[in-house]
């Protein structure tokens, strides 16, 4: 079949199976030449490891430290007629190139809220691994099924308490327009952190414990977002934000749980990127395209790649993760920079369509947010018919 992107609002719905195995090679690339990260982690298991901030942690981990991952993720495979999703080629690619370089690799693709993945993924590290030095928790949904009550809660991006009114980019049309967002309403926090806060990732880590498959001095880390005053009120003090705040209750529970096991659990607040959550957030895609091109500019822009490179490279298994005030560590530290943050903020103020151009990396996002599905990579035949049913090995 010859792939090419059919793009319906923030969604792309077809994938480029040797695009997205390019895209993975490319950030195994950009780790393998930053050489080892001494005292890396060994045993990974990494919940959302197909995309994404989860998949490039993944990578980070793998090729940066030579470790066995185990990656939990949602994905539909593909056949003669349908591609698979992003992530699902992402895994193939993934796993060929850990195969290649004898690394483990083993990936379940399921419903990682649900007591049945949490079962199998546990069976799987016992049996093959014993136990894991270090959780990746990166999952990013709309909706969760809560596996005790079977209710099904649907996360939110509002604004609470009040309206919100800002720009925003068409990311369809290039234009930049007004957008104005209803507060929350009903139960829609309560809703948002059922799904983005914190019960899901101490389930996980409380069953990963109670079965001792925790390693003496494990890590783990989930990750959140900050960002300017300016996008505030959909992110920082909106719905999404609440479910970041459940997000470090957890971390300082498991923070005590995991002193059982000389642990350590982490909150990473991480850079602005597209990836397929962030571009569907309103306001979120024109601040970032400013962002990418006022980093660009500086020479400090970093793709998930980087950033979890740096994360574990140069913060937790440096012993330097100079965490905030609040015990968060800063991996949006050159982001929230003072000079970057000027830049963007005085052109949030004057961009509009005609100059978007100009002040903004509109292409760059555009490019960005094509890669992610696996489409613009150099080297790759577009033209050429591929074999969309590629089969992710360790699930075959
Ligand atoms: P993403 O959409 O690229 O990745 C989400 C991952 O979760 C995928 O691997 C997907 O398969 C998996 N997933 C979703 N539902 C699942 C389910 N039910 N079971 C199993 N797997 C499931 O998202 P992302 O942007 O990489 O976000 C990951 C985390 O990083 C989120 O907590 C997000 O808030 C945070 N973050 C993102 C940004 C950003 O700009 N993108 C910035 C800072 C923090």
């Amino acid at each position: 079949m010859i792939v090419s992107p059919k793009i319906r609002g923030f969604i792309c719905t077809t994938a480029h199976p040797e695009g997205c195995a390019k895209h993975v090679a490319e950030q195994i690339a950009v780790v393998k030449e930053r050489g080892p990260i001494e005292g890396g982690p060994k045993k990974v298991l990494v919940i959302g490891s197909s995309t994404g901030y989860g998949l490039s942690s993944r990578i980070a981990a793998a090729f940066g430290s030579d470790a066995a991952t185990v990656g939990v993720f949602f994905e539909r495979p593909g056949d003669e007629k349908k591609t698979a999703t992003a992530g699902w080629y992402n895994t193939v690619g993934f796993e060929r190139e850990a195969k290649a370089a004898g690394l483990y690799a083993r990936s379940f693709n399921g419903d990682a809220f649900s007591d049945e993945v949490k079962h199998e993924v546990i069976q799987a590290i016992h049996e093959d691994l014993g136990q894991v030095d270090l959780v990746v928790y990166s999952l990013a949904s709309p909706r969760r099924t809560n596996p005790k009550t079977g209710e099904v809660h649907k996360s939110v991006l509002k604004p609470i308490g009040e309206v919100y009114t800002n720009k925003t980019l068409n990311t369809n049309t290039g234009s930049v327009e007004e957008v104005t967002i209803q507060p929350a309403e009903g139960n829609d926090i309560e809703e948002t952190v059922a799904v983005m806060g914190g019960e899901d990732w101490e389930l996980w880590m409380d069953a990963l414990q109670k079965a001792g498959v925790l390693a003496d001095g494990v890590q783990t880390v989930a990750y959140s977002y900050i960002g300017p005053e300016v996008t505030w009120p959909i992110y920082k003090n909106g719905t999404i934000g609440k479910a970041k705040e459940d997000l470090e209750k957890t971390q300082r529970s498991l923070d005590a749980k995991l002193s059982a096991v000389s642990g350590k659990a982490w909150v990473s607040v991480n850079k602005a990127l597209v990836t397929q959550a962030s571009s569907a957030i309103p306001v979120v895609p024109l601040y970032i395209s400013l962002l990418y091109k006022a980093m660009k500019d500086a020479g400090s822009h970093e793709d998930t790649i980087e950033q979890m490179d740096r994360l574990l490279r140069e913060r937790i298994y440096n012993n330097q993760p100079l965490p905030d005030d609040a015990g968060r560590i800063r991996i949006d530290d050159w982001e929230m920079s003072p000079e970057i943050q000027n830049i963007v903020g005085k052109r949030w103020a004057e961009v509009n369509t005609e100059n978007l151009n100009t002040l903004a990396d509109y292409e760059g996002y555009q490019n960005g947010f094509l890669k992610l599905f696996g489409f613009g990579l150099d080297g790759v035949d577009y033209e050429a018919d591929v074999d969309t049913s590629v089969g992710v090995p360790s699930l075959s």
